[in-house]
């Protein structure tokens, strides 16, 4: 089903997870041990990120190369899981980086396969890695770009004109919003004007990126509805839980940590962060679903621990 529609169905608030595929040698068996943790709670979607290869520059005789130090793989096997093992929607990630037009296509064909109804197109962090691209190949530049090609499909329309079986998708496609901006915006205007043009361009819905000061998002709803964007805006919570995360959480996301959580976390030790992140966290998650907020999206990443404090305690 779609998130949209889930949404749309909801009668009580509806949280939603997004985790990262394991690094590749990574056990699947914490991923797993992760997801049973996670669908106790009757996440209606889950999200899983995706990551363009990393890459490392080498000094060589020849002068710097370029060299692939690490592939991502793993976002479509998580999906194909948590879709048909657990019968829970699973949102995979589509970057425009490090991912050729056609590498996308081919994705959102098997997404289709797996009776996956949703996505969620990002541009991708900048991991170093630009694919050089080949004759005949081509590259979304920004998410808007990944959007029209997905709604292109949504219509029937596949890069090749004379592809057998180009039946029409039906992708419901999410995008991220930045209540604190995207960092490489001039202005909170003119990034609200780039969401805009992915609605425009066929988006359902936005996700934001994590703010630990719900005034953050509030305010940023308010001026996507000034802009014209009508379709829901779901708040992304990260639970803070460690003391390096409040240099780690800004230096990444580009996101500020309200005065009152640092000093508390700074004053406290380090074994308390993660107990002082859940109480912080919890009181933005009542006061999102009390003023209306259509669902809460949780970046758990990788561990459960934190989140399982918070939910035992949330009042859905
Ligand atoms: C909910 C969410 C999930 C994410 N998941 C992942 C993930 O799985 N993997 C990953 O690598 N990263 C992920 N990211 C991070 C994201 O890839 C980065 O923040 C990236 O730098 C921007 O992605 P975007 O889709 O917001 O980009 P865009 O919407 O393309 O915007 C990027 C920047 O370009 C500007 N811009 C947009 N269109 C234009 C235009 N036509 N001309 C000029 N400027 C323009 C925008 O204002 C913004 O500053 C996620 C972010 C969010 C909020």
């Amino acid at each position: 089903m779609k998130v949209t529609e889930h949404l749309a169905r909801a009668t009580s608030p509806l949280i939603s997870f997004e985790i990262i595929p394991p690094l590749r040698g990574g056990n699947v068996q914490e991923l797993l041990a992760l997801i049973e943790d996670l669908i106790r709670f009757g996440p209606p979607f889950i999200d899983i990120t995706s990551h363009a290869a990393e890459v490392i520059y080498e000094e060589t005789a020849q002068g710097f190369q370029r060299r692939v130090k690490r592939k991502r793989p793993g976002t479509l096997g998580v999906c194909a899981l948590i879709q048909n093992k657990w019968s829970v929607d699973a949102v995979p990630h589509i970057l425009c980086r490090g991912f050729t037009r056609e590498e996308t296509e081919d994705f959102l064909i098997e997404l289709r396969y797996l009776g996956i109804d949703n996505v969620l197109a990002v541009r991708g962090d900048d991991s170093g890695y630009e694919k050089p691209l080949q004759y005949g190949r081509s590259a979304n530049l920004y998410a808007c770009d990944l959007v029209d090609q997905i709604a292109a499909m949504n219509r029937g329309t596949y890069l090749e004109d004379d592809l057998l079986d180009a039946e029409p998708s039906d992708f419901c496609v999410g995008v991220g919003g930045y209540p604190e901006k995207h960092f490489e915006a001039p202005n909170l205007a003119t990034d609200v004007r780039r969401v805009k043009q992915k609605v425009d361009a066929g988006a359902d819905y936005v996700v934001t990126q994590m703010f630990f000061d719900n005034e953050r998002y509030f305010s940023y709803v308010d001026a996507c509805r000034e802009a014209g964007i009508e379709v829901p805006i779901i708040p992304g919570i990260k639970i803070l839980t460690s003391k390096r995360q409040l240099t780690s959480i800004p230096r990444v996301f580009y996101v500020d940590i309200p005065p009152a959580l640092s000093a508390e976390v700074e004053a406290a030790p380090a074994e308390q962060a993660e107990d002082i992140g859940v109480e912080w966290a919890l009181a933005q998650s009542r006061e999102l679903l009390d003023r209306g907020a259509p669902s809460i999206h949780f970046y758990v990443m990788q561990s459960s621990r934190a989140i399982r404090k918070l939910l035992g305690r949330l009042d859905l």
